[in-house]
C-alpha cells in the first residue's frame, strides 16, 4: 500500500486510508501532495493525477525498473504502477484490459497516455525482436502525427486534443506489442475555418508555414507569415511559447516516414493543408451568381488538389442537382458560395485526418506485421473532457454526452468490479448508494425522445428546418424532464438569456447550450460536387480520400446518417467495448487555470473532485473493505511483528496470517477470502504498519 512507503509529510498515498472521509480531508491531502511534488494518489487501484505543469524527474529508466513487475502497493503511487498492472493482468490472465483517462481540458490526459505507452514500450521486448521494435516505434511516433493534425492551441491548453482517441495495443503471448489500432472520434472541424480570440487552428498549419523548406512553400505559393491567411489568423498571436512549430514539422516528417507514409503521400497531405489555407482567402463577387474574384488563387488551389481551376470554381459557385430526372446546374449567390467554401475546407481537413489515422492503422495492423497468433489488447482511451465554455454549441453537447457515458461506465464498472471481487473471494457485499447519471444519458440518446432523436427529426422537416424548430420540439417533448430547461418551459428563468438557449443539468454541472447551428452541424451536408471534384483529382492519394465521390448525380442515395447519430452510435460502441475489458482508471485534475506549477486553486480543484465523483469512489471502496492483500504478501510483510511467524512460518500461509491478526487483536475487523485478506478499517492497517516500523 502506497501510504506505507511514504513519509507522513507527503500526505496519504491512498485516499481510501484517510482517517476520516470528508471533502475537506480529501482536498487537504490532495493539496499537500501537490505541494510536495507528489502528483499521483490512489483510490484503491484508480490513479488520481494532478497536472504538475513542470517537467518531473519521475519517468526515467530507473523509475521504470522500480515499478516493473511490482504490485501496486509496493511502491509510492505512480502511473507506472497502473500501466504495469494493466500489462500484468493482460499477460498473466490473458484478459483484455483498458485504461480510461478522463479529466477536463489541460488536466494531463494526453501526457498520461504517452507516459503509459512509453512505459509499456520500455518494459517489453527484452528479446529485441526487430518487428516488435518497429511496432513500438510507430506506436510512439504516431502521437506526433496525430497531434500535428488533431491538436490545437486553445485558451485552456497549448496542446489541446481536438479529437477523441481510443487506441488498442495488441500483445502476443509473451506480452510484447505486435500491433495496434486507433479509433478517432469527432474532430472539431469548425476550427478549420474559425478560431476564437487567443486560439489557433490545428498545429499542422503553422508547422507547414514555419518548417517547410523554402522550395516547398514556393511550390505552394505560400508565405511564412500566418497573418496573411484568414483561416489561420483569427486568434491573434500565432506564436505559442511552449511550442516549436519549425522543429515539430521535422518531427512530424520523420514520424510519417517511420510510419511508412510514401513520399507522395506525405507531400499530398501537406498539399491538402496548403489548399485549405488558400481556400480561406478566396473571395466571391457577383449579384445573384457568385464568381471567384481571384482566378490566380483558385488556380493555386486547383494545383494543390490536382483538379482544374474551372472544375474547382464550378464546385464553389454552383451546385449540380437532379430535378425530376434532369440534371441541372444551380448557381449559388455569394453567401452560399462562402458557406460552400467553408464546408469544403472543413470536410477536406476532416478527410485528411481520418486518412492519416487510417495510414497509421495500416502500419500497425498486427496482420500486416505478419502476426497471426492469438493476441490480447490493452486499450488506452484519451478523450476530450467535460467542457463548459461561454458559448456552448453542438460540439460541446457531443463532448459532454461522451463524458456522461464514460462516467456511467465508471460507476458501473467500479461498483461491478468491487462486487465481483467480493463474490470471487466469497465475501458478503453490502450495497452502497451513489448518483447514477443514466437519466442524463437517456435524455440525450433514447430513441424518439432523446435530444439526438429530436434533432434528427427536426432535420427531416421539409420547408422550415431551423434551429428554432428543433428547440421548440425539445421544449415540448422534454417539458417534464427535470434535467432539461428552456425559456419556453421556464419563461421566468432569466439565466437563459437568449431564447435559443437550452440548459442541461449534467452530472458535472449545468451547461447552457445555444441551439444555433445544431441543425446545420447535425446535417453536415457537403455537396456531392466537392466529393466528385476530389474523386476525380489527378492525384491518386487525394482520390483515395474521397471514394464516395464515385456516385453519379442521379443515383438516389440513402439519407446519410447525421453527425449526432453517428457520434451516438460510436459512443455506444466505445462504451460496450470498454465494458468488455478489465478497466483501469486515471482521473486527471487541473490544479489551476494559469498553467502554474505552484498554484493549487481550491475552488477549481474541488469542483473537479466533485464531478469526477472521487469521494463517492472512495466511499464505495471503503464501504466494504478499505484494504486487501494476497495472503502470501501479507505474511511476507508482517511476519516480523509476531514471534510465531518470525523468521519463518511453517504451516499454511493463511494460518500464518490468522496468527498475526489474532495476536494483534484485529480478528473482528477482517474477513478471510479465498486468496486474500480483507481489512475493513484503515486504522487496522496503520496499526500493523506501526508495529512493523517499531520492530
Ligand atoms: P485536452 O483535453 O485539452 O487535450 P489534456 O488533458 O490532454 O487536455 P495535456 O495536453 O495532456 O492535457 O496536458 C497539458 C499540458 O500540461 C502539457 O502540454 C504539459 O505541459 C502539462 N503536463 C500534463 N501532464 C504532465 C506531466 N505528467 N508532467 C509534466 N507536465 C505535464
Ligand atoms: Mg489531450
Amino acid at each position: 500500500m502506497a501510504a506505507i512507503h511514504e513519509r507522513a509529510e507527503y500526505g496519504i498515498g491512498d485516499f481510501v486510508l484517510l482517517q476520516e472521509l470528508s471533502l475537506s480531508a480529501f482536498m487537504d491531502n490532495l493539496k499537500l501532495r501537490f505541494e510536495k511534488g507528489r502528483i499521483y494518489t490512489y483510490i484503491g487501484e484508480v490513479v488520481v493525477s494532478v497536472n504538475p505543469y513542470r517537467p518531473m524527474d519521475i519517468y526515467s529508466p530507473s523509475y521504470v525498473q522500480d515499478y516493473k513487475d511490482r504490485e501496486i502497493f509496493e511502491r509510492p503511487p505512480h502511473i507506472f504502477a497502473l500501466a504495469d498492472n494493466a500489462h500484468k493482468t493482460m499477460k498473466r490472465q490473458a484478459r483484455d484490459t483498458c485504461i480510461v483517462i478522463s479529466g477536463e481540458s489541460g488536466s494531463g490526459k494526453t501526457e498520461a497516455s504517452k507516459i503509459i505507452m512509453r512505459y509499456i514500450a520500455a518494459v517489453t521486448n527484452v528479446g529485441g525482436q526487430r518487428e516488435v521494435e518497429r511496432v513500438k516505434d510507430v506506436l510512439i511516433k504516431s502521437n506526433n502525427i496525430l497531434e500535428a493534425f488533431g491538436n490545437a492551441k486553445t485558451n485552456r491548453n497549448d496542446n489541446s486534443s481536438r479529437f477523441g482517441k481510443y487506441m488498442d495495443i495488441n500483445f502476443d503471448f509473451k506480452g510484447d506489442p505486435v500491433g495496434g489500432h486507433i479509433n478517432n472520434y469527432l474532430l472539431e472541424k469548425s476550427r478549420v475555418v474559425h478560431q476564437q480570440e487567443g486560439e489557433r487552428n490545428f498545429h499542422s498549419f503553422y508547422q507547414l508555414l514555419s518548417g517547410a523548406p523554402e522550395n516547398m512553400l514556393n511550390d505552394m505559393n505560400l508565405s511564412r507569415d500566418p497573418k496573411l491567411y484568414k483561416f489561420i489568423n483569427q486568434g491573434g498571436d500565432h506564436k505559442v511559447a511552449s511550442l516549436n512549430d519549425k522543429q515539430d514539422f521535422r518531427g512530424v516528417m520523420d514520424a510519417m516516414k517511420a510510419t511508412g507514409f510514401s513520399l507522395d503521400e506525405i507531400s499530398t497531405a501537406w498539399q491538402v493543408v496548403a489548399a485549405v489555407i488558400h481556400l480561406g482567402n478566396i473571395e466571391f463577387v457577383g449579384e445573384d451568381q457568385a464568381a471567384v474574384s481571384d482566378q490566380g488563387l483558385s488556380a493555386v488551389i486547383g494545383k494543390m488538389l490536382q483538379v482544374s481551376r474551372e472544375d474547382l470554381e464550378k464546385s464553389l459557385c454552383s451546385r449540380v442537382i437532379a430535378a425530376g430526372g434532369n440534371v441541372v446546374d444551380k448557381h449559388l449567390n455569394v453567401p452560399e458560395s462562402i458557406y460552400a467554401a467553408q464546408a469544403f475546407a472543413k470536410a477536406m481537413y476532416e478527410r485528411l485526418f481520418s486518412w492519416v489515422v487510417g495510414k497509421i492503422n495500416d502500419a500497425i495492423d498486427p496482420k500486416h506485421a505478419g502476426y497471426v497468433g492469438k493476441n490480447t489488447v490493452i486499450g488506452v482511451l484519451d478523450i476530450y473532457g467535460f467542457e463548459i465554455f461561454d458559448n456552448n454549441s453542438f460540439e460541446q453537447f457531443c463532448i459532454n454526452y461522451c463524458n456522461e457515458k464514460l462516467q456511467q461506465l465508471f460507476i458501473e464498472l467500479v461498483l461491478k468490479q468491487e462486487q465481483e471481487e467480493y463474490m470471487k473471494e466469497g465475501i458478503e457485499w453490502q450495497h452502497i448508494d451513489y448518483f447514477n447519471n443514466k437519466i442524463i444519458c437517456d435524455l440525450v440518446e433514447l430513441p424518439h425522445k432523446g435530444v439526438f432523436a429530436i434533432l434528427d427529426e427536426a432535420c427531416l422537416n421539409v420547408g422550415k428546418v431551423t434551429d428554432e424548430v428543433f428547440l421548440d420540439a425539445m421544449s415540448q417533448k422534454l417539458n417534464k424532464h427535470d434535467r432539461f430547461t428552456s425559456r419556453t418551459n421556464n419563461p421566468a428563468d432569466k439565466t437563459l438569456e437568449h431564447h435559443r438557449d437550452f440548459r442541461i443539468k449534467h452530472y458535472a454541472g449545468d451547461v447552457t447550450y445555444s441551439a444555433i447551428g445544431f441543425i446545420d452541424k447535425n446535417k453536415d451536408t457537403l455537396f456531392m460536387d466537392f466529393k466528385r471534384l476530389l474523386f476525380n483529382s489527378a492525384n491518386p492519394v487525394i482520390r483515395s480520400m474521397w471514394p464516395d465521390g464515385a456516385k453519379s448525380v442521379t443515383e438516389t442515395t440513402k439519407r446519410p446518417v447525421t453527425a449526432g447519430t453517428a457520434f451516438k452510435i460510436s459512443m455506444i460502441a466505445l462504451v460496450e467495448n470498454l465494458a468488455s475489458k478489465t478497466p483501469f482508471y486515471v482521473r486527471c485534475i487541473k490544479p489551476n487555470e494559469v498553467k502554474s506549477p505552484v498554484l493549487f486553486d481550491d475552488t477549481r480543484v474541488q469542483h473537479q473532485v466533485m464531478y469526477l465523483g472521487l469521494l463517492e469512489n472512495v466511499r464505495v471502496r471503503r464501504a466494504g473493505f478499505a484494504f486487501r492483500m494476497p495472503y502470501d504478501r501479507f505474511l511476507k510483510r508482517y511476519k516480523l511483528i509476531c514471534n510465531e511467524t518470525w523468521p519463518n512460518y511453517r504451516g499454511q500461509v493463511i494460518d500464518g496470517v490468522k496468527v498475526i491478526i489474532n495476536k494483534q487483536g484485529f480478528s473482528s475487523d477482517v474477513k478471510y477470502g479465498k486468496s486474500k485478506i480483507f481489512i475493513r478499517s484503515p486504522q487496522t492497517l496503520f496499526s500493523l504498519e506501526q508495529a512493523r516500523e517499531e520492530k
